[in-house]
């Protein structure tokens, strides 16, 4: 079965949706930081509302404990929507019943209850087997929103025919969480550069001391199988560092990293080595800060990698939650192809090609063949 669209649900017209949209937005003291997950649900309200269904959209925000906190009521999304879009619904906060995380079918059974047809745009949380992602497909006619479906279309793309030069640059803070990912990635790509805090355990896969930088010591052998591997010419590893040590020092550090310096960056060395290949790539891949961006003495690589990104010609495609914000912080997200809205969804569905919620789609009564 394909994964069915909007235009594959029976006639809206008159008709009452359930929208599962990915509403879970950044939220300090009551105010919404980062409003790009209420934006992109937009595109598919517009279809339904154009078609003459009423939309009730549903989400969850943070992590409530299954039930009700005032902490993280859908009011400040609530109000925002209001804006964007007067004519829809939102429930409250799903999480809020613990049903939600334990895909109980009694909860999907309310959660369905008076409407027509479901539609799942929650991107970021198609990888979470619960009862608003995988149990309406199984009792209304159901379909994959705009935002959903593209996607799909760009990150299953990303690995199914690719333009070369194909260039990968991975970052982020755990390089427990991106194993998968380079595992899916390295006989895709013709470069994997590896920046960020994941660098370090790559480091010390190399043999290098890495002094007091973020490294996970379970994973150095699962580096040094890629670093000595059919793929090890692919990869990119730093040659210098901007490391911070005793009194907040910063430096430049080439090799070793001294005991008391923990590696923030990468070096300048490095950056220019990761951005040559981007120049002429016709793809590229990029997911997770190259250091500490949040501090403008450690944002450096990323801002650099980010530029040369945006710079590209090739088709360009930045996932993950923080690299996202970075981008936008550096006000560079325009011109990027392809945001990716989900961070864990979009790690899982480079790694195993698919999700659960796309899964449960593909099973609706109305999907194609
Ligand atoms: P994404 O959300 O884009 O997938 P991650 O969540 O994996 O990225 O990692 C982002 C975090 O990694 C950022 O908060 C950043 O500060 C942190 N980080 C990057 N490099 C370093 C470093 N050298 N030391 C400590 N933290 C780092
Ligand atoms: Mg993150």
């Amino acid at each position: 079965m394909t994964l069915p669209l909007l235009e594959d649900l029976p006639e809206p017209s008159g008709k009452k949706v359930l929208l599962r949209a990915d509403f879970n937005v950044p939220i300090t003291d009551g105010r919404i930081d980062d409003d790009l997950r209420i934006t992109a649900a937009m595109p598919t309200i517009e279809w339904l509302q154009e078609k003459g269904a009423s939309v009730t959209a549903c989400s969850h925000l943070g992590r409530p404990k299954g039930e009700p906190d005032e902490k993280y009521t859908m009011d400040p999304v609530r109000e925002r929507l209001a804006e964007l879009a007067p004519d829809v619904e939102l429930m409250e906060n799903l999480r809020f019943d613990p049903g939600e995380e334990a895909n109980d079918p009694a909860f999907v059974d309310r959660l369905v209850d008076g409407f027509d047809l479901y539609v799942n745009d929650a991107f970021g949380a198609s990888h979470r087997a619960h009862a608003s992602v995988v149990g309406p497909p199984t009792r209304l006619p159901s379909a994959a929103g705009r935002l959903l479906a593209r996607e799909v279309e760009v990150l299953g793309g990303l690995l199914e025919k690719p333009r070369h030069p194909f260039v990968g640059i991975l970052g982020g803070s755990k390089v427990s969480s991106k194993m998968g990912v380079i595992e899916a990635l390295i006989d895709k790509v013709d470069h994997l550069a590896i920046g960020g805090a994941m660098c370090f355990t790559f480091m010390m896969a190399q043999g290098y001391s890495v002094g007091d930088s973020l490294v996970e010591p379970d994973w150095v052998d699962a580096c040094k199988g890629f670093l000595e591997g059919p793929s090890k010419d692919k990869f990119m590893i730093p040659s210098d560092i901007v490391a911070m040590g005793p009194d907040e020092e910063v430096k430049v550090v080439h090799g070793d990293i001294p005991d008391g310096w923990k590696g923030m960056d990468i070096g300048p060395e490095s950056t220019l080595a990761f951005i040559s290949p981007l120049e002429k790539a016709g793809t590229i891949l990029w997911n997770g800060p190259m250091g500490m961006f949040e501090d403008p003495r450690f944002q450096e690589g990323t801002v650099d990698v980010a530029e040369a990104v945006a710079d590209s010609h090739g088709f360009t495609v930045v996932g993950g939650g923080d690299s996202a914000a970075a981008l936008a912080k550096f006000g560079l997200d325009t011109r990027i192809d392809h945001v990716s809205t989900g961070g864990g969804a979009s790690l899982e569905l480079l790694e195993k090609g698919d999700l659960p919620g796309l899964a449960a789609l593909r099973e609706a009564s109305n999907a194609p063949n």
